[in-house]
């Protein structure tokens, strides 16, 4: 045990045990999504890619979660403090099982280069949270698979939580405008994997795929750590 480990003791997020951010015990409890679907038809598609019958114009080209967003998962992500999220992160990442994450390979060699580009939050709601769940996951992504960091999007609407949203018509509304390119320039002929915390209905990650390929993106495939 180190010094930093007495000063500093680890306890489990889900259940408070002491010795590591997540014990055995709740990583059992986590639910790896097993069948990757297709974002559209939701039918069976290998590593969620978008099936040739179901892509189109502003459409996600592909799509995978690693965990479905279970009770132990939910509190997981929200005991998660500012202070700690950046070591918390990258202990939860190292542990994820490497054929999870190998699906991220599996789009890298899709594309010739691609770009992770986490999405953003709105300033105001950044300093609320102190930190951006999705640019740390992002960023652990990114030094894991030797892929660069996409810069490309910025929040500039405030929208309310999506989980406080019952709809998902009204999800979709209020999102709308809720990004904008940061340089048209550089958007233009890029391939994107975009990174969040959490997919639900998908309004979110639709919007900023959306923008970005009206702007010239190519390919845009989605990350998510969790899936509800
Ligand atoms: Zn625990
Ligand atoms: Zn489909």
């Amino acid at each position: 045990m180190s010094v930093v480990d007495l000063l500093f003791p680890k306890f489990c997020l889900g259940c408070g045990w002491i010795g590591g951010y997540i014990c055995p015990r709740c990583y059992k409890k986590l639910a790896p999504v097993t069948k990757d679907i297709c974002f559209y038809c939701q039918r069976p598609s290998r590593c969620g890619l978008t099936h040739p019958g179901c892509t189109g114009p502003n459409r996600i080209d592909g799509a995978i979660s690693i965990f479905w967003y279970n009770s132990i998962l939910k509190r997981i992500i929200k005991s998660i403090k500012y202070r700690l999220a950046v070591d918390v992160w990258r202990e939860f990442c190292v542990s994820l099982a490497p054929d999870t994450l190998e699906k991220i390979a599996y789009y890298k060699s899709l594309c010739c280069r691609s770009f992770l580009q986490p999405i953003p939050l709105h300033p105001s709601r950044l300093r609320e949270r102190g930190f951006n769940q999705a640019e740390k996951i992002a960023r652990f992504l990114g030094t894991f698979f030797n892929l660069p960091q996409g810069d490309f999007l910025k929040r500039i609407k405030r929208t309310f939580p999506q989980a406080e949203i019952d709809f998902s018509r009204k999800r979709i509304l209020n999102m709308r405008g809720a990004f904008g390119i940061k340089n048209r320039n550089m958007v233009k002929g890029k391939n994107i994997i975009l990174v969040d915390d959490v997919l639900t209905t998908g309004a979110t990650v639709k919007e900023a795929v959306r923008i970005l390929k009206k702007y010239g993106a190519l390919k845009i495939y989605v990350f998510t750590l969790a899936k509800g």
